[in-house]
């Protein structure tokens, strides 16, 4: 890839994005083209025609989608579904009809069966059925890979897919009602800590057990793949290790200096039991993490502290 080829970076603005952004331009990429959703709605497929046509991109970094936690995906279940289709068809599409040299989707790791083998390899994709709470979304970015995978099987086209862990960072989204659960914890226990909350809610019985990967880290793994994988298959991204929510729980609480007592609501949904990645396939390719967990949630708690006088939402 020429230090001045012309890349689109779809989603720029979102904790993605703007992570592919800072780890290309650290690389000496120049030529990096960007659009906000304002600019260019994606779900819009005459004007993703249009963008494509004027600025003619040799390689489409797809890290547009509509994204949330538990929560947002199971109440927002037809946009999700809906708005990730039509971003992956339109952007996908285009890539192909205006000679894209390369293509790099993002999937997520909920593409896998709710009860698939640990941890999880690439071929158990559509083994088994899906978490019910993140359907509509895992359906979408099976679709998008399945896309993917046959514009090269019908085109020869040079689109590769890689399927994330659960990712955290800067710019994730902060909102109680629709974040992940990283910085959703991030947010309780650091209002907790400032108004000194005597105890801070954590959804679900506190068992499932979660991987987290440095969205830094998946930038640096997306650039190493776009020069050196071209394959059919997707590649998992992740740090093959995990933990459960209650000790992501208490590990935050140390990393904020809570000391009150945690309050595990069972009413909220527990989700997936387990989704850890086997990263074996990844490694292989000579790419592995960075960035621990501890060591990465000190760096994005500065970014927290920041919000905390906004109001606690839930
Ligand atoms: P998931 O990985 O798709 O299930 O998405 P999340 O990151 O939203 O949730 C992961 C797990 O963390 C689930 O078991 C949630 O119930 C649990 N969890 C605990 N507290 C919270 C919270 O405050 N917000 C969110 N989003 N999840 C939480």
């Amino acid at each position: 890839m020429d230090l001045t080829a012309r890349i689109y970076i779809a989603g720029h603005r979102g904790m993605v994005g703007s992570a592919l952004v800072r780890r290309l331009r650290a690389a000496g990429y120049t030529n990096l083209l960007l659009r906000t959703s304002q600019e260019l709605d994606l779900r819009n497929q005459a004007a993703v025609e249009q963008f494509f046509a004027a600025e003619q991109p040799e390689y489409v970094l797809l890290a547009a989608a509509k994204v949330g936690g538990i929560q947002a995906n199971n109440v927002y279940r037809a946009d999700f579904l809906q708005d990730n289709l039509l971003i992956q068809c339109n952007v996908i599409g285009a890539s192909h009809r205006h000679g894209v040299r390369k293509l790099l989707f993002l999937g997520s790791s909920c593409i896998y069966p709710k009860l698939a083998p640990q941890p999880i390899k690439e071929e158990y994709l559509l083994t088994g059925p899906l978490e019910p709470t993140n359907e509509p979304y895992a359906l979408a970015k099976i679709a998008g890979l399945k896309l993917c995978e046959a514009y090269r099987d019908q085109h020869g086209s040079s689109f590769i897919t890689a399927m994330p862990t659960n990712l955290y960072g800067p710019n994730d989204n902060y909102d109680l009602h629709s974040s992940h659960v990283l910085p959703a914890l991030l947010r309780k226990f650091t209002e907790a800590v400032q108004l000194g909350m005597p105890q801070v809610e954590v959804w679900g019985s506190g068992t499932p057990r979660r991987e987290f990967l440095h969205v830094d880290d998946l930038a640096d793994a997306c650039l190493h793949l776009l020069l050196h994988y071209d394959g059919r298959e997707p590649v998992n991204v992740g740090t093959g290790q995990d933990l459960t929510i209650r000790e992501l729980a208490e590990l935050v609480a140390q990393l904020t200096g809570f000391t009150g007592r945690l309050v595990f609501d069972p009413s909220k949904p527990d989700g997936t039991p387990r989704k850890l990645l086997d990263v074996s396939k990844l490694h292989a390719l000579g790419w592995k993490h960075r960035i621990e967990l501890t060591e990465g949630v000190r760096q994005v708690l500065a970014e927290a502290t920041s919000l905390a006088n906004a109001p606690v939402l839930s």
